[in-house]
C-alpha cells in the first residue's frame, strides 16, 4: 500500500529524510515512534505529498508520488489525515465539517454526505453532537470529529501525526479506543505517538526514526523489550 524506497529530503540544504525503506501492506498499522525533529511528520507528510522528496521512490496505493503522470488528487482520495491539532472549521457544525470535502471534493449529494456523516459520528460514539459547533465540544470529541471527517471519504489509508498530544489526559483513552476499533477493522495505518501503550497493543510494526533515519523496525515486542539500536535503547529508557 506504501512503499518508500532509498526516499531522502532536503529542505534546502537540510538533509531531513535520509535513506528511508519503508513497506506497509494493506491492513497493516505502523507506529512511528522517534524523538521531537527526527523527521516522523515530515515522512508522513510525504505520503499524501504536502511535501516532496528529493531522492528515491515513493509510491502509495500503486501511484509513483513522483511521477508527473500521477493525478495527486487521486492518491489524496484514498489517504484521510488526522493532526495534533484537530484543524475543524469553527464557524462550521460538526455535521458540516464532515460532510464538506464529500459534498465540495468528491460530489456526493447533501443527503448521502449526511447519512455517510451520521454513521461515522455513530461509530467515533457522538452521533448526538452533529449540530453543535467544534467550541462545544472537549478536545477528545473534536479529535474524534477529526477522524470521523477523515473516515467520511472512505480511505484506504489513515495517517495519524501525533493525535493525543494535544489532549487532557483523561480524553487521551477515547481517542485510542476509536484508532484501535479502526485498526481491528483492517483499516491500513501509519500512526506518529508518544503513545507506547497503543504502540504495543495495536502496532504490527514499529518504527523508530532518529536524525532522518529510520535506525530500527520491529514487531513492538521486539522492539520494546529487546531494542537492537542503542538509540532505540536511550530513547525508551528516557520514556520511563
Ligand atoms: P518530528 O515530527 O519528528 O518532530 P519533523 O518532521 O517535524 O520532525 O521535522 C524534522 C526536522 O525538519 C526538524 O529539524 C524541523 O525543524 C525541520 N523542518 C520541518 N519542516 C520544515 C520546513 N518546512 N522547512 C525547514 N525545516 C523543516
Ligand atoms: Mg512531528
Amino acid at each position: 500500500m506504501i512503499t518508500f524506497r532509498g526516499v531522502h529530503k532536503y529542505f534546502g540544504t537540510f538533509h531531513v529524510l535520509k535513506d528511508i525503506h519503508l513497506q506497509i501492506e494493506s491492513g497493516e498499522v505502523v507506529v512511528v515512534v522517534g524523538p521531537s525533529g527526527s523527521g516522523k511528520s515530515t515522512m508522513l507528510r510525504c505520503i499524501n505529498r504536502l511535501e516532496t522528496i528529493t531522492e528515491g521512490t515513493l509510491t502509495v496505493n500503486g501511484y509513483d508520488l513522483t511521477a508527473k503522470s500521477t493525478d495527486i488528487n487521486l492518491v489524496r482520495r484514498d489517504i484521510g489525515m488526522v493532526f495534533q491539532h484537530f484543524n475543524l472549521y469553527p464557524h462550521m457544525k460538526v455535521i458540516d465539517n464532515i460532510t464538506l470535502a464529500p459534498i465540495h471534493a468528491l460530489g456526493v449529494p447533501a443527503k448521502e454526505a449526511k447519512e455517510t456523516a451520521m454513521l461515522y459520528l455513530e461509530k467515533v460514539g457522538i452521533p448526538e453532537k452533529a449540530d453543535r459547533y467544534p467550541s462545544e465540544l472537549s478536545g477528545g470529541q473534536q479529535q474524534r470529529v477529526a477522524i470521523a471527517r477523515g473516515l467520511a471519504l472512505k480511505p484506504k489509508i489513515m495517517l495519524f501525526d501525533e493525535p493525543t498530544s494535544a489532549l487532557d489526559p483523561e480524553m487521551i483513552g477515547e481517542v485510542l479506543d476509536v484508532m484501535k476499533t479502526l485498526a481491528r477493522e483492517g483499516m491500513t495505518m501509519v500512526v506518529v505517538t508518544h503513545e507506547m501503550g497503543f504502540a504495543k497493543e495495536v502496532a504490527d510494526r514499529v518504527a523508530f526514526m532518529d536524525e532522518g533515519r529510520i535506525v530500527e523496525q520491529a514487531e513492538p515486542r521486539q522492539f520494546f523489550e529487546q531494542p537492537a539500536a542503542e538509540r532505540a535503547q536511550l530513547f525508551l529508557s528516557r520514556l520511563l
